[in-house]
């Protein structure tokens, strides 16, 4: 195979909506995209600014970085952000330090008298959705959701017994939310 005439293109959401319509990997719901995976439905949505913005900071000269940002929704509708916390949220020693977030908006939320409705554990991923093509081959390559995505959230919900929603930020300006 010729390597160099290999080429990777990193899918944007217009494009991941085209294909999705003769594609069974993703289907279009409304104004989002739908992916099945091991733990359930994932939805595909344009990375809003505030996403995109995060995404920028992962990108450093010494290559990528994961950002993290923990946010909680009150039930009176407003919500809370903590700062940015560098590296990868499952790894222990982030996990250490993502749940002493939890426990400084949670005392926020409450000094307010307001009540939790359900965190998002938002974070940037380096891998995107994107196609690989070589002189015969178009081959598509989806990112999303991780594993540990998930069993990280399983284990803070239990712990907290709160609702934590997920959300990567992919290249090509898209995020992946959990159900
Ligand atoms: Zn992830």
């Amino acid at each position: 195979m010729d390597l160099i005439r290999r080429k990777k293109s990193i899918l944007n959401f217009k494009q991941l909506k085209e294909i999705g319509l003769r594609s069974s990997l993703i289907n279009c719901d409304g104004p989002f995209l739908i992916q099945k995976s091991k733990n359930g439905k994932q939805i595909l949505k344009s990375s809003d600014p505030f996403e995109r913005n995060l995404f920028k900071k992962s990108q450093g000269i010494f290559g990528f970085r994961e950002n993290v940002i923990l946010r909680v929704k009150t039930t009176q509708g407003t919500s809370i952000e903590s700062n940015i916390l560098k590296g990868e949220f499952d790894s222990f020693k982030n996990m250490e330090l993502l749940e002493r977030e939890i426990r400084s908006l949670d005392f926020k939320v409450r000094k307010n008298s307001f009540d939790i409705a359900y965190f998002e554990i938002i974070h940037t991923h380096p891998t995107g959705c994107y196609l690989q093509r070589d002189d015969e081959y178009e081959v598509i390559s989806l990112g999303g959701l991780s594993e540990a995505d998930y069993m990280a959230a399983n284990y803070l919900s239990e712990k907290y017994g709160y609702h934590f929603k997920l959300k990567a930020i992919c290249p090509g300006e898209i995020t992946y939310c959990s159900a």
